[in-house]
């Protein structure tokens, strides 16, 4: 229980924030066992570093969380939602279940060494540049020390780690909301590799792909060019036209794609091409309603070039619905357990990368602080989206990059392999662990979140996934 004295000298202090930021005696005991386990985090982050194992393809990195998990004690269910390297585990009984995301896939066609200069491991075919080897090791550090909490202090209460496979391109989440495995959570929590400290509650935009097929006819293309059909030129009719349309969409909508095959020879005119599109609007029905547009676009190609078309929905998910109350709260935690402080080691580390931005870089120090709370707009998509629509949702993001770093690059692939990498994935795992214990025993704020997300979510509001009802894309990235 927290004494009257350090609640008034903290509101004289800081103008009475909502939520107390002063360690009481169960967050100190939760956030000293989640500071035992620094080495458990460095080594699972760096394990699956190495492995660096893409979209539904992450057995050993699922393997090693779930055998973690289940040698402290969790019940695993592994293959959850027809999917075989995603899996659930619980430890606790009774009261509210609090639960944990934790990501585990890397980018194929990036790879690098943990080295502040390019360099590139041979024959490594992906890379960890979204840190997600940091995301899915903090989080079930953090979920561990939560276990050891709850038994020691005797409060009921559920912690429930979600192992997502396939963020990038992949939707692994969007199956498991579909599946109804988020039903009876009270609380989501999620965090991000990034270049800052924050827990800024930052949207992101809905999304969808898909790979648009085009099909002709092939021939000689000099001998009998009459009797051929390009289906190259129906990908090339299809991108002209929706070059054409950015001009007119609306300022949020982002779209953006990627010839995967265009054919072989310049004397074959293909039979085959292939073009994989992305489409994003920060509200789902933008999204469909350029979509519509897009659809309109292909066959409108495939007719005025004489092809045939056909698309498969690869991904989709749903924005971020930004829970203030909760992010609030997390951003309390995150400022009371601090940034990433570098040795002299680290700091010559980070001073080379920078050393190799375009742009001017931001201020290395920074990595220490925490940045200021904010409501804003993010350009990127999640598909923590469909679980922040399923059950209110809260996140941060730490310093586990050198200030600076952009996402998906090799200066991203770099440190999520060195201590600076792990220090971030730490914070994120402390951060976490003193947000559990607050929504374990704050039962107003969960009831405040709730409050928040039913008046957000709207009364009438029916889920629906942006991927529709395929089933998931397995073979994505084989
Ligand atoms: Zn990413
Ligand atoms: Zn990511």
């Amino acid at each position: 229980m927290r004494s009257i004295l350090p609640a008034l000298s903290a509101c004289l202090l800081m103008a009475c924030a909502a939520t107390p930021a002063w360690p009481d005696a169960a967050e100190s005991e939760a956030l000293s066992q989640a500071r035992s386990q620094s080495e458990l985090t460095e080594s699972l982050a760096s394990q699956m570093w190495d492995w660096a194992e893409v979209g539904y393809q992450e057995e050993k990195s699922s393997a090693l969380l779930q055998d973690t998990l289940a040698g402290e004690g969790f019940t695993v269910t592994p293959g959850v939602a027809g999917i075989p390297t995603a899996f659930m585990a619980e430890y606790g009984s009774g009261g509210p279940v609090i639960a944990i995301l934790a990501e585990f896939d890397a980018l194929p066609g990036i790879n690098q060494t943990a080295s502040p200069v390019r360099e590139e491991v041979p024959g490594k075919g992906a890379g960890h540049a979204c840190g997600h080897n940091l995301f899915g090791a903090g989080s079930v550090s953090a979920a561990i020390a939560v276990r050891h909490w709850l038994e020691e202090s005797g409060t009921p209460g559920r912690v429930r780690i979600y192992g997502t496979p396939a963020e990038e391109g992949g939707s692994g989440k969007v199956y498991m909301v579909r599946a109804g495995l988020f039903e009876d959570v009270d609380i989501a929590m999620h965090w991000h590799a990034g270049d800052r400290n924050t827990a800024a509650a930052n949207t992101s935009l809905a999304n969808r792909s898909a790979k648009f097929r085009f099909r002709g006819i092939s021939a000689h293309a000099a001998g009998a060019p009459e009797r051929g059909r390009s289906a190259l030129d129906g990908v090339e009719a299809m991108n002209m036209m929706a070059n054409m349309m950015h001009e007119h969409m609306p300022q949020d909508a982002r779209m953006h794609y990627v010839i995967t095959s265009g054919g072989s020879a310049p004397n074959v005119v293909p039979d085959f091409a292939e073009v994989f599109y992305y489409v994003r609007h920060p509200d789902p029905k933008g999204v469909e309603a350029i979509w519509a547009r897009l659809e309109d676009a292909a066959r409108g190609a495939a007719q005025g070039t004489g092809t045939k078309v056909d698309w498969e929905i690869i991904h989709g998910n749903n924005p971020l619905l930004v829970n203030e109350k909760l992010a609030r709260m997390m951003d309390a935690k995150l400022r009371q357990v601090g940034g990433v402080e570098y040795t002299d080691a680290e700091l010559e580390f980070a001073e080379t990368i920078a050393s190799t931005f375009d742009n001017p870089a931001r201020d290395i120090a920074s990595a220490a602080e925490i940045q200021p709370f904010e409501v804003s707009l993010g350009y990127g998509s999640t598909d923590v989206g469909d679980v922040s629509y399923a059950v209110p949702t809260v996140g941060l993001r730490t310093a586990t990059w050198v200030p600076g770093t952009s996402a998906h690059s090799w200066q991203a692939v770099a440190a999520s392999g060195t201590s600076i990498g792990y220090k971030g994935a730490q914070i994120a795992a402390e951060t976490l662990t003193l947000a559990a214990v607050e929504l374990f025993t704050n039962e107003d704020l969960r009831a405040e979140a709730r409050k928040e997300f039913d008046e957000k979510r709207g009364p009438d509001y029916e889920y629906k996934s942006l991927l529709g009802d395929r089933d998931p894309p397995l073979d994505y990235r084989k």
